[in-house]
């Protein structure tokens, strides 16, 4: 939950704000196709993406869904999918 005018209160609580609550649309990486570049990992704005054993993980609690990592992939791995509520 955001405080009223965004006033952070304490230093370094950001990562206590989940930010993903938002998005129309998600995206969905499919590991199958991707060629591990790294694009998505660079690109993406909120530094989501994530490398674990060998893989590269989108982090929805905080993804707000701008779908660079969408465009940025050579490969389209990623797809973007209307988010259900
Ligand atoms: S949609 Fe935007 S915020 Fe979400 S993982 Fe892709 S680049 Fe990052
Ligand atoms: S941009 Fe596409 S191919 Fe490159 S690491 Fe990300 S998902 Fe994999």
């Amino acid at each position: 939950m955001v405080n009223t005018g965004t006033i952070i209160y304490e230093p370094g609580s950001s990562a206590k704000n989940k930010t993903g609550s938002w998005r129309v649309f998600k995206p969905v990486l499919d590991q199958d196709k991707c060629v591990k570049c790294e694009n998505c990992y660079i690109f993406c704005p909120e530094g989501c993406i994530q490398e674990k054993d060998g893989k590269f993980e989108i982090d929805y609690d905080y993804c707000k869904g701008c779908l660079i990592c969408e465009k940025e992939c050579p490969v389209k791995a990623i797809k973007a999918e209307r988010e259900e509520k």
